[in-house]
């Protein structure tokens, strides 16, 4: 088990992809991300070795997160490898690909998704992913519900201007009971930088309804709780989102492997600055380069 400052690391968060089907106008450039070449990302049986080290070492949960990870090519085998690891494994996805998916992620031992949906409204949603089609991302909410990935948890980052109006509508599905709804506050990190002052709003998470809640790293910061790892999908460990610290991993095995996690979860910081606009992220990289 990995203790740090009385914490154990419990929770890897594992990027397996920096592409992406959809660019949301908080997370990815206009221009998209810099391509990489194929020899760049971790291999499916490096993560699964990076993996296994972070079980051994005491991680029971781990999510597949992106860039979106169902645009990866093989990732149906690889989510079945992390099956086998006897921890709980979880994804975070757009949805876009998830009708396609939603049985085989199951099968393959995937218990259940987050699904990342900001706006319920078809042209708004267009206009801030740049292009994507949310009836796809509702075809395969309901997919995922079939092949009981659940419960589905939708998050949507709060964003003045685009759904502070929208709240209505998302308690709406929430009333089947399947689904449950939570707001993240916006942070200013890769594009929400520049975005922040702007659209930055929270709720109030005292008044909110059943399966309705909000995520705010902002105004709640749960450093003292905080009990993950992230991998990137070029082998870094990250030990907190938002310190510019990175740990390269890739090619260590065995014992060096796994001295290499326990060196990457001791120095997680205790608590990073309070993220304003005037004091964003220290993260050299955008979240769609780390994984949420
Ligand atoms: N592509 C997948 C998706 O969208 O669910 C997984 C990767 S995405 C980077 C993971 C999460 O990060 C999404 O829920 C997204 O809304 C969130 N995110 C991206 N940039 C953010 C920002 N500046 N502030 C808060 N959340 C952000
Ligand atoms: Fe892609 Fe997810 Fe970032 Fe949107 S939030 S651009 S879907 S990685």
């Amino acid at each position: 088990m990995i203790d740090t400052f009385n914490r154990a690391i419990t929770y890897l968060r594992v990027s397996v992809t920096d592409r992406c089907n959809l660019r949301c106008r908080y997370c990815m450039p206009d221009s998209g991300i810099e391509r990489r070449g194929h020899s760049d990302i971790l291999r499916s049986e490096e993560i699964i070795e990076i993996c296994a080290a972070a079980a051994d070492l005491g991680v029971t949960k781990i999510r597949v997160t992106g860039g979106e990870p169902l645009v990866r090519k093989g990732i149906v085998p690889l989510c079945a490898e992390l099956g086998k690891l006897g921890v709980e494994l979880v994804m975070t996805t757009n949805g876009i690909l998830l009708a396609q998916y939603a049985d085989e992620l199951k099968q393959a031992g995937v218990s259940r998704v987050n699904i990342s949906l900001d706006t319920l409204n078809p042209e708004r949603f267009r206009e801030l992913t740049r292009g994507g089609e949310l009836s796809s991302v509702l075809r395969g909410i309901e997919a995922a519900k079939r092949a009981g990935l659940s419960p589905i948890k939708l998050n949507a980052v709060a964003l003045r201007g685009i759904n502070d109006d929208e709240f209505e509508k998302f308690r709406e599905l929430t009333l089947d009971g399947t689904t449950e709804v939570r707001f993240i506050e916006l942070m200013p990190i890769g594009e929400g930088k520049a975005l922040w002052d702007k659209s930055f709003y929270t709720l109030d998470a005292e008044t909110l309804p059943e399966r309705m809640s909000v995520i705010a790293p902002i105004s709640h910061a749960f450093c003292p709780t905080c009990n993950r790892l992230r991998l990137t999908a070029d082998g870094k460990l990250k030990p907190c989102l938002h310190s510019a610290e990175e740990y390269n991993i890739r090619g260590l095995h065995g014992n060096e492997l796994k001295n290499a996690i326990i060196n990457a979860a001791n120095s997680k910081p205790k608590q990073h600055a309070g993220l304003t606009s005037d004091n964003p992220s220290e993260s050299r990289r955008g979240m769609s380069r780390i994984g949420g």
